[in-house]
């Protein structure tokens, strides 16, 4: 784990990236903040979290990091030592932490709950979407650490970079770090309701798009030509073929929308 800082003070406010060892816009977004060194209002704790699976360009080395918390010190895994590390580290911070998918090229946020602080921040970061992950948040970062997740868009792209970048300085604006003010817009909000399961097989394939709704009777996934069919209407959000090992991703509810009227005050 690296742990920089920018401005003085002990920080309120975090921003991490690599808890993923195989998606690299976040640690860029990282390392080009830290290279720009922008003058901040508040302080600002940067952190970049699993380097070992990022020098491997692996998912993780023992187990999913964001699934390992709250870890323990004498875990016998890597990322459970590493998750009691972080959680010690992130402390008392308001945490932005940036992932990249195989499902969906469009930035959005996911949060553990629609809290104040997420219905008031996330209107203010360049994304499409809200997702409320409630039942399973177990064992991922926002368990522990009060944080806001973005998914920068596709694994290992140049735009995925960029974005991490945009979605990096907008949340810093939004929380009072960095000057200036912040676009607001009307969000969506999902709801994860179930996880959809994929079973053993060779190839995969998923026939949908993320935050379009199914309706009941419409295929949506196949494994080894062995089609899924919707037997309820759904959202279908972080769906893709082989981004996940056991399940396709999941079934989401649409709930309100959220707006923000003006920005951070
Ligand atoms: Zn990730």
């Amino acid at each position: 784990m690296k742990v920089a800082q920018l401005g003085s003070g002990t920080p309120e406010i975090a921003v991490v990236g690599g808890i993923h060892g195989d998606e690299p816009c976040g640690v860029r977004a990282v390392e080009r903040l830290l290279d720009e060194n922008p003058s901040v209002e508040r302080p600002v704790k940067l952190v970049i979290a699993n380097e070992e699976a990022l020098e491997r360009r692996v998912r993780f080395v023992d187990e999913d990091l964001n699934r390992a918390f709250p870890g323990d010190p004498d875990a016998k895994t890597h990322e459970g030592r590493l998750a009691n590390e972080l959680v010690e580290e992130l402390s008392g911070c308001f945490t932005f932490s940036m992932h990249s998918t195989q499902s969906h090229a469009e930035p959005f946020a996911i949060v553990n709950e629609i809290g104040e602080r997420a219905k008031s921040i996330c209107p203010q970061l360049p994304v499409q979407a809200m997702v409320e992950t409630s039942e399973f948040a177990e064992g991922r970062l926002f368990s522990e650490i009060d944080t806001v997740e973005v998914e920068c868009g596709l694994q290992g792209s140049e735009t995925a970079a960029q974005n991490a970048h945009r979605l990096t300085r907008a949340f810093l604006t939004a929380v009072g770090a960095l000057p200036g003010d912040t676009v607001g817009r009307d969000l969506p909000v999902y709801r994860l309701v179930d996880a959809i399961p994929k079973g053993e097989a060779d190839s995969y394939e998923v026939f949908v798009d993320n935050f379009t709704e199914i309706e009941p009777g419409d295929p949506f996934a196949a494994a080894d030509g062995d089609m899924q069919v919707a037997t309820e209407s759904f959202y279908p959000v972080l769906m893709s073929s082989y981004g996940y090992r056991d399940v396709f991703g999941y079934a989401a509810e649409k709930l309100d929308v959220v707006t923000t009227s003006s920005a951070a005050d």
